[in-house]
């Protein structure tokens, strides 16, 4: 199976090539030419396997281009003795028919492990297939992708991983975690700007031809790291496979499927969850649940795209963005894998900050979409409320999530079985959730308010969360956002 790019039809390349690469040179993401399917037979053996099983089956059909030895290793590699109990995505019973994904169990506590725990394993893999030299990854985070991946890249031979995260948009402990991260090839800066500013610059850097001439004649190449490739977005489609097939060894009843719910930014993790669908997962709705930055729920709604909008800093910050990059796949998708009109809205995009679907687009985005959204204000409110209601604590964004199925099934009375994506501990927000359950015991220490947490709620930190309480920064560094490309030539000693 090869890969295409969203943007031109030309582009045809093995899933090696798409991951060492990233981006493809026109600008676009790397999707595959068709979407594998899974048989009923093949779901019955994967019921029968654990997670890494189940990972394997699933990334075999995606990277055929690896052989079963090297899935192996990378799947092993990524997953073996790295999650609590060995359970990278255990499904936890909210109450009759409502599940909670969790997906934090990983060593950064929040989702991205799933994928950033594998992808340095695929990216090495394949860097030596197509014979690279180093790469450089180069990341652009809003809280957690850039932890996730300076712990999975860390030390990892013949590559160097450089993090940009934007100053005032992540939360201190996600600050904390990057800052004090170890290992010889990692490199952390923050900039003055938002997400966008600092995704927007790793973009630039990404296809500015000057740099990456230079790099080349030092035997280096850029990949990225971001949900932007394929190597990440990949590992992230097995979730919701293993989930289906979780549900199914409950006993649920899902002739008539299951719908998921995501809290959203770049329409990653939902991407993957509508990829599931597409082999076979019985999913029915894809709720799509943001929080201020609502662009998404608009874009659903009125097929408008626009990113003309006040950007606001909530206390969900990983979903404080207001261009999903991923949504270009979507859209790739649902033109029928059309590159001339992907590249042509996203021109329009870049351009104007908009784009429009026409009807008939529209229609299909809202046959498989559901948008919602949620102030901070709700988020508190949702928190409290299933802490006191349900007895589950919930971090700032899955709260999000549980707000928008809520709204959902009271909107639609839709009573399909429902899968929630947990994205992150409630202890990487702690001062938020405190603030959510027990206002009264909030204050300006991160570490008091972690115990507080635990004496209020009767729940226990992570192990990650509490290691880091003796731990010292690292890195102090601040640039502005077009001093980026600077910082990374003088990282690499270029
Ligand atoms: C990254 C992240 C999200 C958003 O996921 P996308 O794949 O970007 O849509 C939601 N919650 C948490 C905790 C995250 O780290």
């Amino acid at each position: 199976m090869n890969y295409r790019s969203t943007r031109d039809a030309k582009v045809s390349v093995p899933s090696a090539v798409a991951i060492s690469k990233g981006i493809s040179e026109d600008g676009g993401l790397f999707v595959p030419e068709y979407i594998p399917t899974i048989t009923a037979e093949e779901f019955e053996t994967l019921k029968g396997l654990d997670y890494i099983g189940r990972a394997k089956a699933v990334l075999a059909k995606y990277l055929d281009d690896f052989t079963a030895e090297e899935i192996d290793y990378c799947v092993n590699g990524a997953y073996k003795g790295t999650f609590d109990n060995d359970q990278p995505a255990p499904l936890y019973k909210l109450d009759d028919g409502k599940y909670v994904l969790e997906l934090w169990h990983g060593p950064t506590c929040a989702f991205k492990d799933l994928a950033l725990q594998l992808l340095p394993f695929l990216l090495t893999t394949a860097a030596k297939k197509v014979g690279k030299g180093k790469s450089v990854i180069l990341v652009a985070t809003s809280g957690d992708t850039g932890k996730a991946a300076l712990e999975g890249f860390c030390d990892v031979p013949n590559t160097e991983i450089i993090v940009f995260y934007p100053n005032n948009g992540v939360s201190p402990m996600q600050k904390l975690q990057m800052d004090t991260q170890k290992g010889e090839n990692v490199y952390v800066c923050s900039i003055n700007g938002n997400f966008d500013d600092a995704q927007s610059g790793v973009k630039k850097i990404f296809t500015d031809a000057n740099v990456k001439e230079t790099l080349r004649a030092n035997g280096m190449e850029f990949s990225s790291a971001n949900s932007i490739n394929w190597g990440r977005l990949v590992p992230q489609i097995v979730y919701y496979v293993s989930a289906y097939c979780d549900l199914l060894n409950k006993g649920e009843n899902l002739r008539n499927g299951f719908n998921v719910v995501v809290p959203t930014g770049n329409f990653g993790n939902i991407l993957a969850a509508f990829y599931a669908k597409c082999m076979g997962v019985p999913i029915a709705k894809l709720v799509c649940a943001s929080n201020a930055n609502n662009v998404l729920t608009d874009f659903i709604n009125t097929g408008v795209y626009d990113r003309n909008r006040k950007f606001y800093t909530t206390i969900s910050p990983s979903m404080d963005i207001l261009i999903s990059s991923n949504l270009e796949r979507m859209v790739y998708h649902l033109c029928g894998n059309d590159a001339c009109k992907t590249a042509l809205l996203q021109k329009q995009l870049a351009e104007t900050g908009k784009y429009t679907l026409d009807a008939e687009l529209l229609a299909k985005l809202r046959e498989h979409y559901f948008g919602g959204c949620c102030d901070d204000s709700q988020t508190l409110d949702t928190i409290k409320k299933v802490f006191e209601d349900r007895s589950y604590l919930s971090d700032t964004h899955t709260a999000v999530a549980l707000k928008v199925a809520d709204e959902y099934t009271a909107l639609t009375s839709d009573n399909k079985p429902t899968v929630i994506a947990s994205t992150a501990s409630p202890y990487k927000f702690s001062a938020s959730v405190l603030k959510a359950v027990a206002p009264d015991k909030c204050c300006d220490e991160e570490f008091k308010m972690v115990e507080e947490l635990k004496k209020a709620t009767k729940t226990s930190a992570p192990a990650p969360i509490e290691a880091l309480k003796n731990a010292t920064p690292r890195f102090d560094n601040v640039c502005e956002s077009d001093e980026m490309v600077n910082v990374v030539l003088k990282v690499l000693g270029l």
